[in-house]
């Protein structure tokens, strides 16, 4: 009798142990795909937006091209601008030919901190004091411009209703890029140099905000570059999702004539003064 009371004790044991131990492993598991999931930036998303070129070395027009990218970003509910060009002079006087008033700006995002991308802040400082910057974490010392609000920031960072600071990425130097979600379309992701590969860029964005690339615009480092590593990193920008790719600035001419002849249906030709405009509507 005593030998079965032992043994229905030591089975009760076994059991509870049993049921005690896949509690701790479902909890675990549990734990894993909460973290996996507040890991992910929830941006929210805007109707449409339209984008226009207000620096860039690609000419065209009347506009004032120089050696460097701004690229102003209207959504309904924001205007951005992200980069400012080398030239104070030539960031007001582009502005102004394209009636932007710099009034309209809500924050600007510095993608990194080469002087092709910088300088128009002191225009900036000037006509809208107090205005908010953002930079990549570890550059706010070098980039400091007395009369504006300069932010680092090291993450990922929803900044606006649908749009993203997509950080950190080293290249050198260290790079932020800017994310809006499109409705309908996915990310419009935009670049300043792509220090650290335009792919790491845009699938870094992918990743955070669990959302399908769309567009990419801005400056992909790639002059020099050979014909089949351009080759690659269009195929593997389309693998990631991205439907439109529009080289400017620091690009290179030669993925630029890649995506013209042979990746047309992918290949948004942009310059100096371009406007796009991104909705589920728009073809
Ligand atoms: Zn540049
Ligand atoms: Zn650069």
């Amino acid at each position: 009798m005593r030998w079965v009371r032992d043994k229905l004790k030591f089975l009760i044991i076994v059991v509870i142990s049993i049921s005690l131990l896949a509690g701790v492993f479902i909890f675990s598991i549990r734990k894993k795909e909460v973290e996996i999931e507040t890991k992910r930036v929830l941006v929210g998303s805007v109707k449409g937006l339209k984008l226009i070129i207000v620096v860039d070395n690609y000419p065209d027009g009347e506009l004032k091209t120089a050696w460097g990218l701004s690229i102003l970003v209207k959504t309904p509910k924001n205007t951005i601008l992200f980069d400012t060009g080398p030239d104070p002079s030539i960031l007001r006087e582009n502005l102004k030919e394209l009636g932007v008033d710099p009034s309209e700006i809500d924050f600007v995002v510095i993608s990194h901190e080469h002087g092709d991308h910088i300088n128009g802040l002191s225009y900036l400082a000037k006509v809208r004091p107090g205005l908010k910057v953002y930079v990549p974490k570890g550059t706010a010392e070098r980039i400091r411009i007395r009369g504006l609000d300069i932010k680092e920031v090291d993450k990922t960072t929803k900044v606006a209703e649908g749009a993203a600071i997509i950080g950190w990425l080293y290249g050198p130097p260290a790079e932020e890029a800017l994310a809006i979600n499109v409705e309908g379309r996915g990310l419009v992701i935009l670049v300043g140099c792509s220090h650290p590969g335009v792919v790491n860029i845009v699938a870094k964005a992918k990743t955070d905000l669990g959302i399908k690339p769309y567009l990419v615009l801005g400056g992909f480092h790639m002059i020099g570059a050979s014909e089949s590593a351009c080759k690659e990193t269009i195929k593997r920008l389309i693998e990631l999702g991205v439907e439109k790719i529009a080289p400017i600035h620091c690009s290179g001419d030669r993925i630029r004539s890649i995506l013209e002849k042979e990746f047309p249906q992918n290949w948004l030709k942009c310059h100096i003064g371009s406007v796009i405009e991104v909705s589920a509507s728009t073809p």
